[in-house]
Order: structure tokens, then C-alpha cells, then sequence
């Protein structure tokens, strides 16, 4: 449309406007003053006196959640709604378009009762989904967290270990920044069971757990990989820090007594940190053979994996199982 079919367009929107009956059509001028009505707006508000020269708030007073003022669109562009109540209860949807002059032309409808009840009701629903959503949130991250969780220890699961791994390997090449991880097997938990029962191994790893999660720095990664082998990632950690955090691990664990003053626990941790070229799973089989290097050098102790990737030594006393990182 071209300025003046526009102008056009409007007038005769406003006449049409103006002296319908069923629309309601209101005016205002630049102070927000009632310069021109319709019939419709006669007949949808009982005027008491003269509207012209009054304000909004006369017919549709503020204390019945009216809007303070009246903001019109942009020239040509789309209207803004406004619900106004008038004193006697009537409610009308009316649209505020912006007219020369920065005069302002309300054009709209009266609600009747089931309209009004019906938008009543569709805001109830609205609040209602709104609430229903964020129920829904909420039991969806519930679900997550018990998915990645372990029931026993409450540690990230293996799973969710991972995952995790995948994501700090990535952000460890990007940033250049060094990635250890603490690869833990709890020793001789077989006699632990045999001698507590299943309960008292249980308490055992329980007790381990914690101690593993207080020790943590927040950027650190626990993880229970399976049975009594558990994880800690350390991102932003070399290899000497690295060493550090697992000897006081492992002393803290010698210290551990969670079935009574008789009974000590002892672990051994292999520590590996992530060297340039490495892929993930070379990274955790280098821990992993440290740690392979720990039980067979006595257990309670800390062995860090040599730069040059090395395979379990002949005669080591099993094989462990290979950690994949998809799995
Ligand atoms: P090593 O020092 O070589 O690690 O000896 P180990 O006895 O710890 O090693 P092994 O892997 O032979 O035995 C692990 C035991 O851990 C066997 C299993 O019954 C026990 N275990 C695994 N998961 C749990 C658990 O959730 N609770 C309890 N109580 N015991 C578990
Ligand atoms: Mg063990
Ligand atoms: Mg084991």
C-alpha cells in the first residue's frame, strides 16, 4: 500500500467504525481524552453525560484491573489488544491503532458472558499447563538423575561417567588444558564380604563413596564403574597433582573405619593424565594398568602410568576387563 491508500483505508475504516453499531469504536486524542465515539460504544457502556472530552478511566475505572494507559501499535502495523471492564461489569476487547496526530482509535467488541467466561477459563488453563510443565520438568530431571545415578553409592554410574569423560576429553584438547583420571579398586573386597557379609562390603563402599565425593574439587568426576572399581576424573590436573590427590585418597581410606576400630580397608589407584595424540579408551587402559601395577606390587598404593602406553605385565595376576568408552 502507498501513503495515501493507506490514509484512505483508514478513513474509511474509521467511518465504518464510527457508525456501526455492533463495533464499538473510540477516539482519543494526543492527551488520551474521548474526542469521537460510535453508537456501538453508547450502547455498550451506559454513558452517563457526555463522553467527549472525558477520560478512559471514566468509563473503565482502574481499580477493575483496567491498563493505566493506552499504547497503541506501530503506524500500519498490528494493534494492540486491551480487555477493558466498564463500571457496570461489561468487559470489551477493543484494539488501540495509532492514528495522525498521535491520536489513538479503539476499535473492538463487547465480550459477551460466555465469551468473557470462556476467556476466563482459557486463562485458568493456561496457569494450569504452565503448572502441569513444570511438574513435568521436574520429573523428567528426577528421571535423569536416577538414570545416571548409582543406587547404592548415589556416585555418578558408569554410564554417566562416561559421558562425562567424553565431555572433558573434548574440552581438555580444546583448551589445552591437562586431564588426569584416578582408576580405583578397592582390595581384597571378596574377603571384606566374605568375613562381613554382603551388608558390611556394602557399608564399606558406602563409606567410600563419601570420602571419594567430600574429597572431590566441584570440576572433579566421581564415578562407580561397577562392583568395588570405581573413578575419579580430574580435569585441569597433571600428572604430579594427580599423584598427590590419589596418595591422600589412599591414605585417607587406610584411615577409614566404617565397620569398627578391627577392620582397615585398603585401595590402589592407578593414575594416568591424557597425553596429546591419545584416544580416550588408550588414556583409561593406561590407568587401568597402573592400577593392574598397584595390586601386583602389594595393593594399598598409587602407581602412575608411565608416558609410554604400556599392557598389563606377563604374569600379572588376572586380566581386567578393557573400559570402553562407548559403551
Ligand atoms: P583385589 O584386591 O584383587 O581387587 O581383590 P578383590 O577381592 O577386591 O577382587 P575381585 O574383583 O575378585 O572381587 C570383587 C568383589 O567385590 C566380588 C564382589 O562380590 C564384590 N562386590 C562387587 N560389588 C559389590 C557390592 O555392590 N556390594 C558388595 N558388598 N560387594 C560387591
Ligand atoms: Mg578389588
Ligand atoms: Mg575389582
Amino acid at each position: 500500500m502507498n501513503g495515501s491508500e493507506t490514509a484512505e483505508f483508514r478513513r474509511a475504516l474509521e467511518d465504518f467504525a464510527l457508525a456501526s453499531g455492533h463495533l464499538v469504536a473510540i477516539e482519543l486524542d494526543a492527551t488520551g481524552r474521548i474526542q469521537d465515539y460510535n453508537k456501538g460504544f453508547s450502547l455498550a457502556v451506559s454513558a452517563a453525560g457526555e463522553p467527549r472530552g472525558q477520560s478512559l478511566a471514566a468509563f473503565f475505572p482502574p481499580r477493575k484491573g483496567n491498563p493505566q494507559e493506552i499504547v497503541p501499535g506501530l503506524p500500519g502495523g498490528l494493534a494492540v489488544p486491551y480487555r477493558l471492564v466498564s463500571w457496570d461489569g461489561r468487559e470489551l476487547l477493543l484494539h488501540a491503532y495509532r492514528l495522525a496526530d498521535e491520536h489513538v482509535l479503539l476499535l473492538g467488541m463487547p465480550l459477551n458472558p460466555d465469551e468473557s467466561l470462556a476467556m476466563q477459563r482459557m486463562a485458568g488453563l493456561t496457569t494450569e499447563m504452565g503448572n502441569l510443565v513444570r511438574e513435568l520438568r521436574r520429573a523428567n530431571r528426577r528421571i535423569l538423575d536416577l538414570a545416571r545415578t548409582d543406587a547404592l553409592t548415589g556416585l555418578p554410574n558408569r554410564r554417566y561417567f562416561f559421558e562425562r569423560l567424553g565431555e572433558a576429553l573434548e574440552q581438555a584438547r580444546q583448551l589445552r588444558r591437562p586431564l588426569s583420571v584416578l582408576m580405583i579398586d578397592l582390595d581384597h573386597f571378596k574377603e571384606v564380604n566374605d568375613r562381613f557379609g554382603h551388608a558390611g562390603g556394602d557399608a564399606v563402599l558406602t563409606a567410600f563413596a563419601e570420602l571419594l565425593r567430600g574429597g572431590a574439587r566441584a570440576s572433579d568426576f566421581p564415578g562407580r564403574l561397577g562392583g568395588e572399581e570405581l573413578a575419579l576424573l580430574l580435569p585441569d590436573t597433571d600428572a604430579g597433582q594427580g599423584q598427590r590427590v590419589a596418595e591422600r585418597l589412599r591414605a585417607d581410606t587406610a584411615r577409614l573405619r566404617p565397620l569398627g576400630e578391627a577392620a582397615v580397608f585398603t585401595v590402589s589407584i592407578g593414575v594416568a593424565t591424557l597425553r596429546a595424540e591419545e584416544t580416550g579408551d588408550a588414556f583409561l587402559a593406561r590407568a587401568d594398568a597402573a592400577l593392574y601395577a598397584a595390586k601386583t606390587a602389594g595393593r594399598d598404593r598409587v602407581v602412575v602410568a608411565g608416558a609410554v602406553s604400556s599392557t598389563p605385565a606377563e604374569g600379572s595376576e588376572r586380566r581386567r576387563p578393557k573400559h570402553r568408552l562407548l559403551q
